[in-house]
């Protein structure tokens, strides 16, 4: 630091990696920036940070980006640089052209969770007033679109609980498909500085994550369930609480619906759903089972913290609703110290989904159908709205296959390389007319696309990003875009080519205007933020502070909802062919597909995708430490390093998804979540074996 100097100026900004949403001040030497230093006013970080936030943003220098517009007539054609006006024209005409001949439904735009609010809430406003269609989904789709189901059937709304001081209140903690240390740093350093305290923890993980056991860490229970038995296990768990009359009859009689909890216990208390009854199917010791149960109901403040280990799976929206029914039927909703927080994996997916991406909700999670809902964006935006629900994701690249989907319009994603089933995503692609990529770099699915739109890094524009916790963060300018526009003004620039009157001059106005039609968000303006620094939905006149904890009076729904949580297996087998089960995660120093870490100069960045395996399993294929390993499943293979380690179970093999040479994805299956098409990623029946090498 010293070496560096004094800077001249500094900017506070909002990291752009995971969704703690840590504050920073970017400090300049005139127009360079030399170092990103943890803000210490931050609200989410309070001066903290991790190595992905303070020292991965090289890439926004690097010089794989591309800064001109590019156009191709077909995808087997060489890229044309061209001016702005010629690609924006291109692509409108395209667009245009494609709904003239096939309908207004056959483009769409996928929105996402790297870029502002503002942003996306332009995205989604450009299909529906412009389109004329709600085909509009979000990258949240492969990752928490079942946690927007969960909560808002169980609670009302589709927001984790508690702000990230709540932590240092809680007396027990369920960590249960997330692996903090790694995916979210700076939160699980709070979390830690908890359990050093005496809280206790448990965790649920088909493997052992450093949590389980670190340094003046050792958690109570490590359930090491089977991939793909969370149902099973949530139940298990309420059962034990259920039939020893460990529950919070008071709290349930005052806050939730009595009639359904009746249910629900009758449910959980059958004999099937008994710790001895699931243990061969989770395979998790009763006595764990039962002593987790115990420990969560009678430790005091208990708080749930969960991530894509829930979500991704046929059955994510049914374990986040057996996630709410435990948390509601140990009384720990509404206060400090407990809850249910889903740890949002990129910066903005909260925001992503706050400002109606998804196809069947405007933004403020108002279903599309509702009249009284339209008629605010259409009073707002002059056109009428579609009350039909749009294609999701999957929906979108099945209905391009099929002939019906021409065009897409893709901000700030690499479809082709995040979804799951590698080779149908590039079918799909490949059958469309007109597809635009809006990225920083010519990603994977640029390779399918026919206008490339250069993208604007976070250091580049002006925004706001919504953390895990709720928290609207600023995001400031650093430096000016070098492809010349931010992202928000493409938009604009695309929406007017194609008929649109939009005169946005800065993303305060576009705050504006969402502030306008969405009721959490009524009193944000970025006079606000700059006076409170940050503030937390719902921000409105009964809350014009926000609101660092929810449902502390009553559930946003009225009546808390127990739902029954039938498990079910998925459709994904073991066999003979494929006897293991393949499960995904992350590592500290990589995000994501790697895009921007893997663009960092620093060594640390360049860590591989390795295959953990048990060293049974090992051992019976006759592999070793470092070996190359084919991983094969019904969908595809590719090739990795093996790692031996005792930190999966025998029968369960782990990889992570940073590198596009690895493409884990390419073995991944198309199973999705039964409510909201979240993929299936964690759960993969594979097949390995030695292999010479990619
Ligand atoms: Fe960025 Fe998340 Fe690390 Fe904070 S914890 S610096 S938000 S990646």
């Amino acid at each position: 630091v010293d070496k560096l100097g004094t800077p001249e100026r500094a900017v506070v900004t909002t990291c752009a990696y995971c969704g703690v949403g840590c504050s920073f001040k970017a400090e300049l030497n005139g127009d360079e920036l030399v170092r990103m230093v943890p803000y210490r006013d931050g609200k989410a970080n309070r001066g903290h940070s991790c190595v992905k936030g303070r020292f991965a943003w090289g890439y926004a220098n690097h010089k794989d980006r591309i800064l001109n517009p590019m156009i191709r007539d077909t995808i087997d054609e060489p890229w044309r640089e061209v001016s702005w006006q010629e690609a924006i024209g291109f692509a409108a005409a395209r667009l245009r052209s494609l709904q003239e001949r096939h309908g207004q439904k056959s483009i769409g735009v996928i929105t996402s969770s790297r870029c502002t609010n503002e942003e996306t809430f332009l995205v989604q406003k450009l299909a529906r007033a412009v389109f004329g269609n709600n085909n509009t989904d979000t990258c949240a789709r492969v990752c928490h679109s079942p946690t927007g189901y969960g909560l808002g059937q169980t609670f009302g709304t589709s927001a984790g609980t508690q702000d990230f001081d709540s932590v240092e209140a809680s007396d027990v903690v369920i960590v249960i498909g997330a692996n903090p240390t790694d995916g979210h740093p700076v939160f699980a350093s709070r979390l830690k500085k908890r359990l050093r305290q005496g809280a206790k923890l448990i965790v649920i993980d088909p493997r052992r994550i450093d949590l389980v056991r670190s340094p003046h860490i050792r958690a109570s229970h490590h359930l090491a369930l089977r991939p793909g038995t969370n149902v099973a296990v949530v139940t298990a768990l309420s059962h034990v609480i259920v039939t020893e009359g460990l529950f919070d009859e008071t709290y349930i009689r005052e806050r939730c619906d009595w009639d359904e909890f009746q249910d629900y216990a009758a449910f959980v208390s059958e004999d099937r759903h008994s710790p001895e009854a699931v243990e061969t199917l989770t395979g998790v010791p009763a006595e764990e089972l039962r002593g987790a149960a115990r420990l969560f109901a009678t430790g005091g403040n208990g708080a749930i913290y969960y991530g894509l280990g829930v979500t991704e799976h046929s059955q994510g929206s049914t374990t986040v609703m057996g996630i709410a029914n435990l948390a509601m039927l140990t009384g720990n909703v509404g206060r400090k110290g407990v809850g249910v927080n889903p740890l949002r994996g990129q910066n903005n997916v909260q925001g992503s989904c706050d400002m109606g991406s998804f196809p069947h909700e405007l933004p403020g999670y108002r279903h599309v159908k509702l009249p009284e809902v339209r008629k605010i964006f259409e009073d707002a935006w002059g056109v009428p709205i579609d009350p039909e629900p749009g294609l999701r994701i999957p929906n979108m690249l099945d209905a391009a296959v099929d002939g019906s989907f021409k065009g897409l319009y893709c901000q700030g994603e690499d479809i082709l390389q995040s979804d799951p089933d590698t080779h149908h995503v590039a079918a799909g692609l490949a059958a469309m007319e007109c597809v635009i990529v809006h990225d920083l770099f010519l990603n994977e699915t640029a390779n399918y696309a026919h206008v490339f739109l250069p993208g604007s890094t976070f250091l580049e524009k002006d925004g706001t990003f919504t953390n895990a916790e709720r928290r609207i963060n600023r995001v400031r300018k650093v430096m000016a875009p070098k492809n010349g526009y931010a992202d928000w003004e493409v938009t604009q620039l695309l929406a007017n080519a194609m008929g649109g009157r939009w005169t946005y001059q800065h993303p305060a106005e576009i705050m504006e205007e969402i502030a306008a039609t969405t009721p959490s968000f009524a009193n944000v303006t970025y006079d606000l933020l700059e006076e409170k620094g940050s503030v937390q939905w719902p921000c409105n006149d009964t809350k014009p502070e926000g609101t660092p904890l929810m449902h502390v009076d009553g559930f946003v729904r009225g009546k808390g909802r127990f739902i029954v949580t039938e498990y079910l297996a998925t459709d994904e087998k073991t066999g003979p062919r494929f006897p293991l089960l393949l499960t995904t995660g992350r590592i500290l120093s990589q995000y994501n597909v790697g895009a921007q870490t893997r663009r960092t100069d620093n060594v640390v960045w360049h860590e591989a995708d390795v295959l953990e395996i048990h060293p049974h399993d090992a051992e019976q294929r006759g592999v070793a430490e470092g070996d190359w390993v084919r991983l094969a499943s019904r969908s595809g293979e590719t090739t990795l390093k093996a790692k031996i380690t005792d930190r999966v179970s025998p029968g369960v093999v782990y990889t992570t998804f940073h590198h596009p040479d690895t493409q884990a994805n390419v073995v991944t299956t198309d199973f999705s979540d039964w409510a909201t098409n979240c993929p299936e990623y964690k759960v993969t029946a594979v097949q390995i074996a030695p292999s010479n090498g990619p």
